[in-house]
């Protein structure tokens, strides 16, 4: 065991596979069991409840993180880089069982080999039981953060997602109450990767399989002529790697508070979560907060992962 104290407000915890099942060719569903895990949960729904994982360094070892405090972080960053591994950041998918037989369900995306891939969608392509992680995680009772789905008093939904939002966008549909009502638009790599999701009957599902057209278009297309615009093609040149704004945040440091908030607008009624890759996510920010004019206040946009660029933790 290489953690971790029960003073933390977090969860820091090895864990271990206790199942691998391949849901489709991009893909994998790992299940995790510890006794630590009697800890984890959320005072409500999870919706898109994220975590972080930490995978084995080059030897297959994981870095102690033994009397790690609230500093547990920068004690990770100290250890030296071939040692530590690699942090990186996914949703909880499911929690299944209580107690000491809590399992923690993460769906992790296969994707590329050599260059293309990294540390995390390697760990996928190979997960075993008995192999182990460690996971930095919400221990019930005490805030964590990390659930930006909140939409208030919106009387319609629209959640997009491309493949690594798809887990986020399914535990979002089975916490939502049955009245609710939206869409749905999830791109993903191709038609085999249709998965089945519970949710409100009034929450209509479009899934858009690549099946090789180019990442984005299909989904930026088909937003635009849900939201009643003509579905032009995106035009991004600058992408900020880091994007990520909510109603109550912004990584650009806009100030959030005096945004303008829309009023008598059509699409007043509208709560939107999008989240993906960050020039899928860029394109349409601009397209919805900058074109269509709706208020930010009224969209999560979450850059989750950038082609080309790994991620730093
Ligand atoms: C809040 C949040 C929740 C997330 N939830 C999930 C989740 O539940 N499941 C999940 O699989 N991912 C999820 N992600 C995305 C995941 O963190 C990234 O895809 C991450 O980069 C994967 O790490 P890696 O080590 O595989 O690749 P990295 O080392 O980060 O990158 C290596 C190379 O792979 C490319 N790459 C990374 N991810 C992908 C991809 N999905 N498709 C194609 N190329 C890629 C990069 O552009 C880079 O060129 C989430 C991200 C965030 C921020």
């Amino acid at each position: 065991m290489t953690t971790t104290t029960d003073q933390l407000p977090l969860l820091l915890e090895e864990i271990e596979v206790v199942a691998v099942e391949r849901l489709s060719p991009s893909f994998v569903r790992v299940v995790f069991g510890s006794s630590a895990l009697a800890d984890l949960g959320v005072d409500g729904p999870l919706y898109d409840q994220r975590i972080k994982l930490v995978f084995p360094n080059a030897t297959g070892r994981l870095p102690s993180m033994e009397g790690a405090d609230e500093s547990w972080f920068e004690s990770w960053l100290d250890i030296p880089e071939e040692e530590r591994g690699a942090m990186r950041t996914y949703t909880v998918r499911a929690l299944r069982g209580t107690g000491v037989d809590t399992r923690l369900v993460v769906d992790l995306v296969l994707h590329g080999e050599g260059d293309e891939s990294g540390p995390g969608g390697d760990w996928a392509a190979h997960a075993e039981v008995g192999q182990r992680v460690i996971t930095i995680a919400p221990r019930r009772g005490v805030p964590f953060g990390g659930i930006e789905f909140a939409p208030g008093t919106a009387k319609r939904l629209l959640l997009v997602g491309d493949e690594t939002a798809v887990p986020a966008v399914a535990a979002v549909l089975e916490g939502l109450p049955p009245t609710a009502r939206g869409a749905v638009f999830l791109e993903v790599p191709v038609a085999g990767d249709v998965l089945p999701l519970d949710g409100p009957s009034g929450v209509d599902v479009h899934w858009l399989p690549r099946d090789g057209a180019p990442r984005g278009a299909a989904i930026h297309a088909a937003v635009l002529e849900h939201l009643g615009e003509e579905p032009v093609v995106p035009v991004v040149d600058e992408i900020d790697p880091d994007l990520w704004e909510t109603p109550t945040y912004s990584s650009s440091g806009e100030d959030v508070d005096t945004a303008v908030r829309a009023v008598g607008h059509e699409f007043d009624d509208l709560y939107a979560w999008i989240a993906g890759e960050s020039s899928m996510v860029t394109g349409l920010r601009r397209a919805m907060v900058r074109d269509l004019g709706i208020d930010r206040h009224q969209v999560a946009f979450m850059g989750y992962w950038r082609l080309g660029v790994a991620m730093r933790s």
